[in-house]
């Protein structure tokens, strides 16, 4: 009994491994060159030297016992740490105040650390982009960018975002009007994210804020983070509706527009180096709601944090309801690999 997964995040990852508890035998396939969808560790050659810098998801928190196992296993594994730093918001007069003190927990040596725990022991392929199926319920081929068919596959689970889902569902011949008609009431809004590296040591008294009515919506001192080495180093995340607005800008606009903002609210110096990454689908702004969906014949489902909203723990809980329903168990308290 042979199980796809197509994404290879962490509702792909919870629901492979539910699925391997129920005895099928889950392949993943991701169309990224290793494992963290938006859980993410860019790797940067600076003139400051190597970077690896994490410029999607921040830090995760975990407010249930199935997602507190996989930390505590990511933990153990040396994976994760907790990230003990000085939080803060900030609003637009240059008010300060503590952010809520919770566990809040950080891949080390980066974000996508904690997926190659999730991963582990499973049979992924990356670099693998899933295009459409073919076959019938219970017999689903996979066929791929390259032109390569997988299959057949007693199960199908597909976690990617609802754009590409409804392309690949668009694409394939069987009737997947309800999950895609349901699919397009989701909405996720984009963040463009600057990662800058300083020549020196900057140190505005906080590692990472939540940055109130202005274009930054988030920042954080990479060199604040257990386990960094490397330079001095600084993300800048977008507000959505900035990112929205400046969706189709050039890279050196976004670049110079957040460090510009750095600057004159903090007083942040000019990066020797900066990157700029766009995340066309990055936080769930209106959710599907229910944690998956079945096409009728119970053998191909749906999930990913865009079933539930936008934090990493709401991915996973959504891939282990989602292997839960494709293998016919319960949903498991760990989701452990089989
Ligand atoms: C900028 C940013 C900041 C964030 N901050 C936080 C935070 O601080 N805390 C928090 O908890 N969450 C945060 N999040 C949200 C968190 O990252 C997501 O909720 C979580 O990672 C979603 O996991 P997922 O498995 O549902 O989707 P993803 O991680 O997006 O995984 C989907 C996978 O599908 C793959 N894929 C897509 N299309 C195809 C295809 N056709 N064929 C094969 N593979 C395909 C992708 O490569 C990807 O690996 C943030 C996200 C972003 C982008």
């Amino acid at each position: 009994m042979r199980a796809a997964v197509i994404g290879a995040g962490l509702a792909g990852a919870a629901a492979a491994r539910t699925l391997a508890q129920a005895g099928f035998q889950p392949v993943l396939f991701d169309k990224g060159r290793g494992p963290g969808g938006r859980l993410s560790t860019r790797r940067a050659e600076t003139p400051q030297g190597e970077a690896r810098i994490d410029h999607g998801a921040q830090f995760v928190t975990a407010e249930t016992a199935e997602f507190q196992a996989l930390i505590d296993e990511a933990a153990a594994a040396g994976a994760v740490q907790e990230w003990r730093a000085r939080l803060v918001s900030i609003d637009r007069a240059g008010g300060l105040q503590p952010l809520r003190p919770k566990a809040r927990w950080v891949g080390v040596p980066g974000m996508s650390a904690l997926v190659g725990t999730a991963l582990n022991g499973l049979d992924v392929r990356f670099r693998a982009r899933a295009l459409r199926l073919s076959g019938e319920p219970g017999a689903w081929h996979v066929h791929f960018e390259e032109g390569a068919e997988e299959g057949p596959f007693q199960r199908v689970a597909l976690t990617v975002p609802p754009e590409q889902l409804i392309d690949i569902l668009a694409r394939t011949d069987a009737d997947f009007s309800g999950l895609i008609e349901e699919a397009r009431t989701v909405q996720i809004g984009p963040c463009w994210t600057v990662m800058a590296v300083l020549d020196a040591p900057f140190d505005p008294g906080f590692d990472g804020a939540q940055m109130l009515g202005g274009a930054i919506r988030w920042m954080a001192r990479m060199n604040a983070r257990p386990g960094w080495q490397g330079p001095e180093c600084w993300v800048l995340q977008g507000a959505t509706g900035w990112s929205q607005a400046f969706l189709e800008a050039d890279p050196e606009t976004i670049m110079r527009a957040l460090c510009e903002e750095a600057f004159v609210r903090l007083g942040m110096p000019q990066p020797v180096w900066a990157g700029a990454h766009r995340w066309r689908y990055a936080l769930v702004q209106q959710a599907a709601v229910t944690p998956y969906a079945l096409h009728p014949s119970g053998t191909l489902g749906v999930g990913g944090d865009w079933r539930l909203g936008p934090r990493a723990e709401l991915a996973w809980r959504s891939g282990l309801a989602l292997g839960a329903a494709l293998g016919g168990v319960a949903p498991s308290a760990q989701g452990q690999a089989g």
